[in-house]
């Protein structure tokens, strides 16, 4: 009998806004001044079935407008991790933000994933209001029908296997459309929160980020979380520069920038079982 797949996980540090304050991330927050830094992260699984692409990170012209800063490029982070972003065949988007979807261009023989849910209300009267739109840009959506008409986009319902050991789960809330994705390690399951959780912060005293579609979905994605990890140890937020300390460096020289997640943390987290 053969062992079941497992992957490893590697989370891209790719860039990061350092003057971001509590009070941008957090409704009714009690020191909004404070600064918060935020990180940004895409993954990579490397696993039997090839790798998969989780996110595709940030255009670096868009990162400017919105005032992050890049720190390297996540389709050379790729490269220097041995993938070919010409040669993946599967790439998820946890939605549609677009810190989530730049670089698409790359993986120019994959296939997409997605929720249905995402592409219905990116392309639907929500988008009528500045609110539901403000973290989308046209032009990747476009890029997203353009995928769905060429037949390379999988537009999926709630739950999804995308291959042995990795699977999708819809949890709502930052954007309509917004899953985490479920992936077998030797350490067991570990659940990429993707923006469900942009802090650890969020899960531990179960607050809602700012950036938010619906809030009730939101405050009940952490439960899905909970449910579908073996420990808090086993969850990994989006956006946190704790997960780059927390986690083994991929390689020694890619300290600080490349981190694999499917290892035990080095550091515990502050556990969010409340
Ligand atoms: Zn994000």
């Amino acid at each position: 009998m053969t062992a079941p797949a497992t992957y490893e996980i590697h989370a891209i540090r790719y860039a990061v806004n350092e003057t971001r304050t509590r009070g941008q991330s957090f409704i009714l927050e009690a020191r909004p001044t404070d600064i918060l830094p935020m990180d940004f992260y895409c993954w990579v699984l490397i696993g039997p079935d090839g790798p998969i692409v989780v996110d595709t990170g940030m255009n670096p012209e868009k990162a400017r407008h919105h005032g992050h800063t890049m720190l390297l490029d996540p389709v050379e982070a790729l490269r220097g991790l041995g993938v070919d972003p010409e040669r993946v065949e599967t790439v998820v988007l946890t939605h549609a933000h677009y810190d989530h979807l730049g670089h698409l261009a790359a993986f120019a023989n994959a296939h997409f994933h997605m929720q249905a849910e995402e592409m219905a209300a990116i392309t639907g009267p929500y988008m009528e209001k500045r609110w539901f739109r403000r973290a989308y840009e046209v032009d990747e959506i476009v890029a997203l029908v353009q995928l769905l008409h060429a037949g390379r986009l999988t537009l999926h319902g709630r739950e999804r296997t995308i291959a042995d050991g990795v699977t999708v789960h819809w949890v709502g809330g930052h954007a309509a459309g917004q899953e985490i994705v479920c992936v077998r390690t030797a350490r067991g399951t570990v659940v990429l929160a993707s923006d469900a959780l942009h802090y650890y912060e969020e899960y531990e005293r179960g607050v809602p980020f700012s950036v938010v579609f619906n809030s009730t979905d939101m405050i009940a994605s952490h439960d899905t979380i909970r449910a579908l990890a073996p420990s808090d140890d086993h969850v990994v937020p989006a956006h946190d520069p704790l997960v780059v300390t927390r986690y083994p460096a991929s390689r020694p020289d890619l300290q600080g920038k490349v981190v694999r997640v499917d290892l035990a943390p080095v550091t515990q987290g502050g556990g969010g079982r409340a």
